[in-house]
């Protein structure tokens, strides 16, 4: 087990697969955002490497991130090759679900167990402002080939930002109604690349809540938390929506998670800038033996929480080379 110096067990790592994407979200990063190049990031065994490294310390529960980690050449294997370590218990994914039409079979078959797919808004042509390029029609079908493939239960991420889709909070709570799908609104963090949409776009999960309660009337209270969302229901919804309060209501106190970064860096904090280079010891020789002890000692030192509350924003990393 992998506990911090607060007791808390951190047992879940999300691991970035790529920088790369096929769309260039707003709040992500910037249009003429750079990319690694290949040789920079994890190869396919070192990844395995690593997963087994980690599953050796207790961690059991796996999301695959990026950037988009759809576009990784031979995702498929890779999602195998994950699924099948020895003590690996949860495996999804968060992706963009542009490529889920024809991925979202094989992945399933592969051992992907779930899947969370961003769609910000149900107005294609918001969702291209907010995309930069991108079609809203294939993310549509992305979620429902994820959904006949038993990706489920469905749980969709939506990024609020002022100016862009603020009022289509509405349409993406309706959704719930009909479906049992989960739909997740996420205050807009600060990194490196577009801080000033960042900091000067947040709609506070409060503000979101208010004008989804004024549409539907009061949301009922689902049993606390959903990982890192705060779970409610719409009166009569076979669904349910959740908030994640990063900026306004942390939940620091009950992280359990780490991220592998796609060049192979451990950051125990999404929003701290700390990280311990895992690869290039790896590629030197560093046996599992060391490997563990950087894994356990940067565990130990995890930190308590981020520090936006007193302005510390992390600026050396975009969250497409972080994952998010
Ligand atoms: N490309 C995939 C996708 O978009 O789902 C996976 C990577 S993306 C970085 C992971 C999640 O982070 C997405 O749900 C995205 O909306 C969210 N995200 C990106 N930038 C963010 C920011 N500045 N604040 C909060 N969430 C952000
Ligand atoms: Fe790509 Fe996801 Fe970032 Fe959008 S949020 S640019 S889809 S990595």
């Amino acid at each position: 087990m992998a506990i911090d110096r607060f007791g808390r067990n951190i047992h879940y790592l999300r691991v970035s697969l790529t920088d790369h994407c096929n769309l260039r979200c707003v709040y992500c990063m910037p249009e003429d955002q750079t990319f690694r190049p290949n040789a920079e990031l994890m190869q396919d065994d070192e990844i395995f490497t690593l997963v087994r490294l980690f599953a050796s310390l207790g961690f059991d529960k796996i999301r695959l991130t990026g950037g988009e980690p759809t576009v990784r050449a031979d995702i498929v294997g890779l999602v195998r090759g994950i699924a099948s370590t020895e003590g690996i218990r949860s495996l999804s994914m968060t992706t963009n679900g542009i490529l889920l039409p024809r991925l979202a079979r094989p992945l399933k078959d592969a051992g992907l167990q779930r899947v969370n797919v961003s769609i910000d808004t149900l107005d294609p042509q918001k969702f291209k402002r907010l995309t930069r390029w991108g079609k809203l029609e294939q993310v549509w079908e992305g979620i429902f080939a994820a959904e006949a493939a038993g990706l489920t239960p469905i749980k969709l991420n939506a990024v609020i930002v002022r100016g862009y889709n603020e009022e289509d909070v509405l349409d993406l709570a309706a959704l719930t109604l009909e479906r049992p799908w989960q739909i997740r609104f996420i205050e807009m963090m600060p990194f490196g690349g577009v801080t000033d949409l960042q900091t000067g776009g947040v709609v506070t999960a409060a503000q979101i809540q208010h004008k989804i309660e004024s549409e539907f009337g009061l949301l009922r209270a689902e049993g606390g938390y959903d990982g890192e969302a705060r779970m409610y229901r719409i009166r009569g919804a076979q669904g349910k929506v959740g908030f994640i309060s990063s900026v306004t209501v942390p939940f620091c106190s009950a992280c359990t998670r780490a991220r592998l970064t796609a060049d192979g860096v451990l950051r125990m904090c999404l929003l701290r800038e700390k990280e311990i280079d895992l690869l290039t010891p790896l590629r030197s020789g560093a046996t599992a033996a060391d490997l563990r002890q950087m894994v356990l000692q940067a565990v130990w030192e995890k930190p308590w929480g981020h520090g936006l509350e007193d302005g510390v924003i992390p600026l050396n990393r975009a969250m497409n080379q972080i994952g998010g």
